[in-house]
């Protein structure tokens, strides 16, 4: 099927003069060409440490931040980078995020008829009080939130993180997204219900042909519920592909690292088992390194991978990865390299 949502070249800088235009100007490069592209009905995994830029590329997305340059494409169309226009926000309804934390993202004071009738208000076409009632019913039923005439009239703090969690994303779907970027939507939340919430998202993702898009730090855990994986280092994405495959063949050394980091791939909820920091330090996103950011820790690292970033080399089926060992310019070099 065709892209529901194309990243082209997308990258972010922050300045960080703290609004003096007379300081020197030092920048964080927090994200530096990202291309990929969400599917219907299909999940990816974004998978980084923290640092990574995972976030960034999320936010830019749901146009919380404005890209620095790069394009966004929403069924084919790009969409403004910048301004208010009427297309962005209709692109706004049809991406939505979801965060991390579902303590933040519900206001204390408004029982959940509250936040779901808003959305519904404005997106649901209702008629009447008691069709936003029943919109809003069917949404709490939706994301298995039952008896849902019970759920309709509870406060925040009456709730637990995962229901907090599924009223978040009722509310997302409220405005009939087409794509839902959900940025560790389970790290906060009780091991013991992770995965219905996941499979929560998965079980929608299939109902409603949404792209989702799945920002973890768990490598391991995303073959089980995303078809394709996005690899991201120090802000450059350095893999992608079908997961099975990036699981089974890693090819970027970056991505062998996350996966033998990440021994046991069955323990899906537990936490930290793609713990890597122990192997090395993400380097400064101010001062990155030149070249392939992962040269200071890679095994293989060649000349060359200082001073230039490498090309996207396909390897077929969808598969690609950003790296020296790959390019057709050096891939020989390396294979002399290796053999030596
Ligand atoms: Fe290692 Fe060079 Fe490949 Fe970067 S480009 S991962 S430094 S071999």
């Amino acid at each position: 099927s065709r892209p529901v949502l194309e990243a082209e070249h997308l990258r972010k800088e922050f300045p960080l003069n703290g609004g003096n235009p007379f300081k020197a100007r030092s920048v964080v490069h927090a994200v530096e060409d990202a291309s990929f592209a969400l599917y219907p009905g299909q999940a990816t995994a974004l998978v980084g440490e923290s640092g990574s830029g995972k976030t960034t590329v999320a936010r830019m997305l749901a146009r919380l931040y404005d890209p620095t340059s790069g394009t966004i494409r929403f069924r084919g169309a790009p969409i403004s980078l910048k301004g208010g226009s009427a297309a962005l926000r209709e692109y706004r309804r049809h991406v939505q995020l979801i965060f991390q934390d579902p303590f933040g993202s519900l206001n204390p004071i408004h029982d959940v008829r509250y936040h779901l009738s808003r959305p519904v208000k404005l997106f649901g076409h209702a008629r009447s009080e008691e069709e936003v009632t029943e919109q809003v019913l069917a949404l709490l039923r939706r994301v298995s939130l039952s008896p849902a005439e019970q759920f309709i009239q509870k406060f925040p703090h009456q709730l637990s993180g995962g229901q907090r969690q599924r009223i978040a994303i009722a509310r997302a779907l409220a405005v009939q997204p087409e794509v839902l970027l959900a940025d560790e939507p389970v790290s906060m939340l009780d091991v013991s219900i992770r995965l219905d919430i996941l499979n929560l998202l998965l079980r929608l993702k299939d109902e409603e042909r949404l792209a989702l898009l799945f920002i973890t730090h768990d490598i391991a855990s995303a073959r089980y519920f995303a078809e394709n994986t996005l690899v991201m280092y120090a802000g450059q994405m350095v893999e992608g592909g079908p997961s099975e495959e990036i699981i089974q063949a890693p090819k970027h050394p970056y991505t062998q690292l996350l996966l033998s980091a990440a021994p046991d791939p069955d323990r899906i909820t537990s936490k930290g088992v793609t713990d890597v920091a122990a192997r090395g330090e993400i380097p400064s996103l101010i001062n990155p390194p030149q070249g392939c950011r992962f040269h200071p820790r890679c095994p293989h690292a060649m000349p060359i991978c200082k001073q230039q970033f490498p090309q996207r080399t396909d390897l077929g089926n969808g598969h690609w990865t950003n790296c020296f060992l790959y390019t057709k310019e050096t891939a020989s070099e390396a294979q002399s390299a290796a053999s030596k």
